[in-house]
């Protein structure tokens, strides 16, 4: 094949652990999936089938990142998230047989610019410009379903400048991951790569340059990246 330019890498998250890459395919994240966190956006957090939206997967970047502030916005926020990495191909896929689908887990940040994310949603606008931007998902490396096993609860945390920001318990997800699995399967066939964000617990808030976060999963990784 000869391309026009020099084609782009994969992008890849460490498999923890090992000197593996797990290569991303698509990003696709939960919206408002804890109750406090739907309550403190505004909205009401009735148990009905979760909503997705998706990030460019070149948007992953790694542990210990030092990112830019983003362009165009002024409200530059923080929510940390358990990741669900998809290592099955499937569609329809039933939540009883949901986790067969999963490889691994990680921690991850959906960056968002929150300004830009009210605008969109006051006129009925795509979100991309508010989640779908470069560098929106810091992901730690992800750990194989064989050293971690599943994950059905435990602490999920962010500080930032060592300040506890955001704190919940990945077992008061409104949707569960088979659940989110089995949703997201009757949309789109999802593919070895895929990695999920499951949502964020209450405690949202803004960023400046110069802030350093640090995220934890409960048996996961600390997730760790400072904005410049
Ligand atoms: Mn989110």
């Amino acid at each position: 094949m000869n391309y026009v330019f020099e084609m782009r890498e994969i992008p890849a998250v460490a498999v923890a652990g090992t000197e593996d890459s797990f290569p991303v395919h698509r990003i696709y994240c939960v919206g408002q999936n804890y109750a406090k966190h739907a309550r403190e956006m505004g909205a009401n957090p009735e148990r009905e089938a979760p909503f997705f939206f998706s990030k460019p997967a070149d948007a992953v970047c790694p542990e210990g990142a030092r990112l830019p502030y983003p362009l165009a916005t002024e409200n530059f926020h923080h929510e940390i998230e358990l990741v669900v990495a998809i290592g099955k191909k499937g569609t329809h896929v039933s939540a009883s047989e949901a986790l067969d689908y999963v490889f691994g887990y990680a921690v991850g940040f959906d960056l968002t610019r929150r300004d830009l994310q009210g605008e969109a949603k006051k006129k009925g606008r795509p979100w991309a410009t508010a989640k779908g931007f470069d560098n929106s998902a810091p992901c730690s490396a992800v750990h194989s379903v064989g050293e971690v096993g599943h994950l059905e609860r435990g602490k999920i945390t962010l500080s930032v400048n060592g300040e506890l920001r955001q704190q919940g318990d990945i077992s008061e997800m409104i949707c569960s991951v088979p659940e989110i699995i089995s949703s997201l399967s009757s949309f789109f066939e999802i593919c070895p790569g895929d990695l999920i964000f499951t949502g964020t617990p209450s405690g949202v808030g803004p960023l400046k340059r110069g802030d350093s976060l640090e995220g934890e999963v409960e048996n996961l990784d600390r997730l760790h990246i400072t904005i410049v």
